[in-house]
């Protein structure tokens, strides 16, 4: 007799999206002329660049040939990628050793399938409100308790505030967790952590052998030099911190995928000797996965060649105007708008005292532009919206001019 996992019975979520999807159809259906505009996307818009194009198609070209032709590759991923991912952030001043780099097929994956190597009890802290892949894998895992429908929250989870006041970076816990979730520059907020402000998690995380999941998706959207793109930018981190990183934003691999992490040799915890969690981690993903595709790996060479990473830069810097335009639009009718300097999404505080729903039909209604609803983030979300920067150009003038000339404030 087969029986389920019943932890999927207690996810909250796939509601977000399918219920935006509800409520444009219907809004479509009694406004069919209406041009509806998208500035909700998490999900990138413009073209590869030429040098990884090129990257690509010699990877395609060496499977044609018997003297180039490669199957399974190397376990933790192609040696010379790892090499250039260890090159790339030797150029920062920080030291990564090929080894401890495992090549994957994206943030997603290895940011829901690294709770794998940690105990069952372990007590885990999100950020609130957080890209909700951290919460997720977690309910999945046991690790959650029941969720409650009052508050919105998950009762075995730690939820770290992120608000106004804070710069929407949160605190460290004032109790003792076991794995705590980072994600800067986040998603959805569009905060950026600076180097104290990790330095007091990397300080928490050796206090109390605790462990840091960073998800750095965005660190090539951080142009303020002063502001760290690694976590283990700081010292000790490799002692705590388990760092994860991906082509998909970076370079527009969204539906290439290829990504990263590191798992340093030095990570410890409670009950473990160093290179035991890196040693789990390689036995996970040999066991659950067989690679990321040698062809896209091919391209990822290519990302971070010097003309990958100049072309990737000005794609970048399209998306961060885009970015700009959308900000300037917003505190233009008086909106107040958050993000956007170092990371591709803006963080809007809904008008009056508006639901995030309340705004997103307010929005749909007046001004035909969809956007994200913070509270699908987690409950520190009400009361915002996330409006991201990826699209063309002309899409998102033509949406904030909408915004601008139709919204009622
Ligand atoms: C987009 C995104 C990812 C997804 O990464 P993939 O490499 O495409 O799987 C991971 N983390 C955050 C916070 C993201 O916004």
């Amino acid at each position: 007799m087969a029986t389920i996992n019943s932890n999927y019975r207690k996810l909250s979520a796939g509601y977000l999206f399918p219920e935006i999807g509800r409520r444009t159809r219907e809004f479509q259906k009694h406004n069919p002329d209406a041009r509806l505009m998208r500035l909700g996307i998490g999900n990138t818009t413009e073209p590869l660049t030429p040098t990884i194009i090129e990257g690509l198609y010699t990877g395609a070209k060496k499977l044609a040939d018997v003297k180039t032709y490669t199957g399974y590759g190397d376990e933790q991923g192609n040696t010379a990628l790892r090499e250039a991912l260890a090159a790339f952030y030797g150029a920062r001043g920080v030291s990564v050793s090929p080894d401890d780099i495992f090549v994957s097929d994206g943030a997603k994956p290895d940011s829901s399938n690294i709770q794998s190597i940690f105990g069952p009890s372990d007590i885990i802290a999100v950020q609130d409100p957080a890209y909700p892949v951290y919460v997720d894998s977690n309910v999945i895992a046991g690790r959650a308790g029941q969720y409650d429908q009052e508050q919105s929250k998950y009762t075995g989870l730690v939820y770290m505030d992120c608000s106004e006041e804070n710069g929407f970076f949160p605190d460290v816990p004032d109790q003792k967790v076991d794995v705590l979730y980072l994600c800067s520059p986040n998603n959805p907020t569009g905060a950026v952590a600076d180097r104290r402000q990790l330095k007091s998690f990397v300080d928490y995380a050796r206090r109390n052998k605790a462990v840091i999941i960073f998800d750095a998706s965005y660190s090539e959207y951080i142009s303020d030099p002063d502001l760290p793109r690694s976590i283990y930018e700081i010292e000790g981190a490799d002692e705590c911190s388990i760092e994860i990183n991906s082509f998909s934003k970076f370079a527009g691999f969204t539906g290439v995928r290829l990504g990263w992490s590191i798992v340093p040799g030095k990570l410890t915890v409670e009950d473990s000797k160093p290179g035991e969690l890196r040693n789990m981690w390689f036995r996970r993903q040999t066991t659950f996965f067989n690679g990321a595709s040698n062809i896209v790996q091919d391209g990822g060479l290519a990302v971070l060649s010097p003309a990958g990473l100049a072309e990737c830069q000005e794609v970048i810097s399209y998306y961060m105007e885009n970015a700009r335009i959308i900000r300037s639009g917003l505190q233009s009718i008086g909106l107040t708008v958050y993000g956007g300097d170092n990371a591709p999404y803006l963080w809007l505080k809904t008008p009056g005292s508006m639901t995030s729903w309340e705004f997103f039909d307010k929005l749909l209604q007046e001004t035909w532009v969809i956007g994200t609803p913070g509270s699908g983030f987690g409950p520190g979300g009400e009361g915002y919206f996330r409006l991201s920067a990826f699209g063309h150009r002309e899409d998102i003038e033509a949406a904030v001019s909408q915004i601008v000339t139709r919204l009622q404030l």
